[in-house]
């Protein structure tokens, strides 16, 4: 294999190259063996979710390769994002397809003879024009990357018959190495993939598909309006994508939403496909942060800073949500996914359902959306529920990232209620669903009721106390104990199950618990967790000064419009985060942040620093007014704490400042200097304690406080 032509005769510092020309400290994983696959004259078989950095596997090896890498690639719009991308760092890419016109194209294929591209990608359907072939022989390819490659099996969900072309590749390049990439594929599209490829020996590299910066909320379809325009406020810069089932609901909702001065565009397939073209590229450029779309929307679309996906309806399947809301936080950063859930909706859903003519579909359809309605109704971790139905496993007991796990938990003693549920399960025959047992308990005599006779049981009307959902609520419990349980079918038809019998038998206790309520007696939402200030936010997100930050971005779009780009390609809110974070005041100091590349430093370095420096310089000013010394205290003005420590310990931020090149106030205010000569703590829980500490502060600076407070305190002991 050694003499595979592709490989650089030295090794290469694949890290040194990550940060330089992409500016990325870290890999993400996998990324690291799934290039040194490549290098090694290997072919590969990539699945990763959306957002997962599957571009960087074969875009880094193609700066090492002395040859070309041809990128295949089925979407017009995304190539072009791409070209762009890497051309913004500098690197040489070009692209061909229907819509680049001929006489560029010649020019394409000249700076390709001579060398002179790095990357070009082309559309699967060149292939087929003539004299392409010619063209490709004459070239020294290097790599070759196979994007969407599921694409090419009639297993998938998306086959196009010029993916079947690719085989010739092989024929014209057969030593040199394959990568297919997807990030939609089964085990048995995978081996297709494989097999249609002919590449049977490619390593396959499967990472998972938990994205772990996303959290999963599901609310109640109630005021839902309110509830969303709540989200937006949550997100106050970030992109929002609406989903909605209809047509005219996407524009209704839009309406809605722009009288309301949220500037919201409706996107669906019935629109001209002009203004359709006009819509998503001023979402890609941030004039518009908010669209309302059908699923129509989204196919094609790289932004990688959307950071709310909502579904205001109910979507058909789980595939088509998880993919949805796959196209939240690409970035990596924290990002939301809310489905407002209703029964209303499952019941219009089914009324088309009903409509399919082929059984079998039909069977197929209700299926689909009753994974998706357990989905909604779960009450275990939601993460874990999407990633068990793709089949995968997630055994973390707590996520930290759903609505379930992020609720607060009450136990209760639920010995009467249970035996009343399961006694009016019993008595009823087995043969209802959860709602007409819980109508029966709460004593209702409604005509269905009295039809059966039900009002003359003995457990009817013995839940009177109880609310309809917190019953629906029980019901479930029971079912997660095994106590209950519900039959597949569409009637949910509830029974008990022999645990359930015995429970009612030895007369046991239980205990069970459930969501903690703001109060129990509202008939609005719970007070859902809010995701925003939860530990997911990432470190760079603790100590961000939201001005800055804003200013930053109003930078940022000034600079992408006068180049005609959309901002993201500037660099991203990942940067942006953390220039507003660790006010970066030297050039040295910008090459630390996420995705300042070598290039993007001489292009945009000096338009950034200027404006963290004269932020920072107004900032210092107001800071100097307070860094009096301190003169608060509770009797004579005298301060509750040794000066003396206070002062060691404002010469200790001076130098962690200095060295870090920031204004004081970054490390920590006066106000943490004073509460941490007051406290003295000794360990990290006790610094942990301070006012104005978080976890990155913790970690970053608490060593060298504890360090001084110690020595402070031992040289007093000593006197
Ligand atoms: P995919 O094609 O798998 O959906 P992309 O290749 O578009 O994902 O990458 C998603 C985002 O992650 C992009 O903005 C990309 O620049 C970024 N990214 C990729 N690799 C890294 C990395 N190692 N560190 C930080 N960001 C990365
Ligand atoms: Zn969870």
């Amino acid at each position: 294999m050694s003499e595979f032509r592709g490989v650089a005769t030295a090794e290469p510092d694949l890290r040194q190259i990550l940060k330089t020309r992409f500016g990325y400290d870290d890999f993400r994983p996998m990324q690291l063996e799934i290039i040194g696959n490549v290098m090694a004259g290997r072919d590969s078989l990539v699945l990763m979710p959306t957002g997962g950095g599957k571009s960087l596997c074969y875009q880094l090896p193609a700066l090492c390769l002395d040859g070309l890498t041809l990128v295949i690639s089925p979407l017009i719009a995304l190539m072009k994002d791409q070209v762009d991308a890497l051309r913004s760092n500098g690197i040489a890419a070009a692209y061909i397809n229907s819509s680049v016109p001929p006489h560029e194209v010649s020019g394409i294929y000249a700076a390709a003879r001579a060398g002179r591209l790095k990357l070009l990608y082309i559309a699967p359907e060149r292939l087929a024009v003539g004299g392409f072939d010619e063209f490709l022989r004459g070239l020294r390819v290097d790599q070759i990357a196979i994007d969407e490659a599921h694409c090419i099996s009639e297993w998938g969900h998306d086959f196009r018959p010029d993916y079947r072309n690719l085989r010739t590749l092989r024929v014209t390049f057969p030593r040199t190495p394959v990568m297919a990439l997807t990030a939609t594929a089964t085990a048995k599209v995978r081996d297709d993939i494989a097999e249609q490829l002919g590449m049977p020996r490619a390593r396959q590299f499967v990472s998972s598909f938990n994205r772990e910066n996303l959290t999963y909320l599901v609310r109640p379809k109630r005021r839902a309006f309110d509830q969303l325009v709540q989200l937006l406020r949550e997100h106050p810069d970030g992109a929002a994508i609406v989903y909605c089932s209809s047509r005219d609901g996407t524009e209704r909702l839009a309406a809605e939403l722009s009288s309301n001065n949220w500037l919201a565009l409706p996107y669906h397939a019935g629109m001209d496909q002009e203004v359709r073209r006009d819509t998503q590229e001023r979402f890609i450029r941030d004039e518009v942060r908010i669209i309302v779309a059908t699923i129509a929307f989204g196919m094609g679309i790289d932004k990688p800073d959307v950071r709310l996906i909502a579904h205001y309806d109910l979507p058909k399947t789980l595939e088509g949500y998880y993919q949805e809301t796959g196209r939240a936080g690409r970035d990596g950063l924290p990002s939301n996914c809310v489905l407002f859930f209703s029964a209303g909706d499952r019941a219009k859903l089914e009324y088309f359902i009903n409509d399919i003519e082929d059984s079998t579909e039909r069977e197929r359809a209700q299926q689909k959306l009753n994974q998706m309605i357990a989905f909604g109704e779960a009450r275990t971790c939601r993460r874990a529920f999407v990633l068990g139905y793709f089949g995968e496993t997630y055994d973390r007991p707590d996520c930290g990232g759903c609505d379930v796990c992020l609720a607060e938990r009450e136990t209760f003693d639920a010995t009467e209620i249970a035996q009343k549920v399961i006694s009016a399960v019993i008595r009823t025959g087995e043969r209802f669903g959860p709602a007409h047992v819980i109508n029966v308990l709460r004593g209702s005599r409604g005509r269905r009721v009295l039809e059966l006779g039900h009002d003359q049981l003995t457990v009817h009307g013995i839940a009177r106390g109880h609310g309809r959902e917190e019953l629906k609520e029980i019901v479930g419990l029971l079912e997660d104990e095994g106590l209950l349980q519900r039959s597949p079918n569409k009637y949910a038809t509830v029974s008990v199950t022999s645990a359930g019998h015995d429970f009612l038998r030895q007369r046991e206790t239980l205990s069970l618990r459930r969501i903690k309520r703001a109060a129990q007696s509202n008939s609005g939402p719970n007070d859902p967790p809010t995701p925003a200030d939860g530990a997911r936010t990432g470190g760079a997100a603790l100590g961000i000064n939201r001005e800055l930050f804003q200013r930053l971005r109003d930078l940022r779009a000034a600079l992408a419009q006068s180049r005609n780009l959309p901002p993201y390609m500037i660099v991203g809110d990942q940067a942006l985060q953390e220039m507003a974070t660790f006010f970066p005041r030297t050039r040295e100091g910008l090459t630390h942040i996420t995705g300042v590349s070598r290039v993007k430093l001489d292009e945009f370095g000096d338009a950034f620093l200027n404006a963290i420096r004269s932020f920072g310089d107004a900032q210092d000013l107001a800071e100097q007014a307070n860094l009096q010394p301190p003169t608060r205290g509770q009797d004579n003005g005298r301060p509750d704490f040794d000066p003396e420590l206070f002062e060691r310990l404002r010469e200790l931020r001076r130098r962690l400042a200095e060295s870090r090149g920031q204004p004081a106030y970054v490390v920590f205010s006066n106000r943490t200097l004073e509460a941490m000569a007051q406290a003295m703590p000794r360990d990290h829980a006790g610094f942990a304690d301070l006012p104005g500490v978080g976890p990155a502060k913790l970690e970053e600076f608490a060593d060298d406080f504890l360090q001084v407070i110690r020595e402070h305190t031992a040289a007093r002991d000593a006197e």
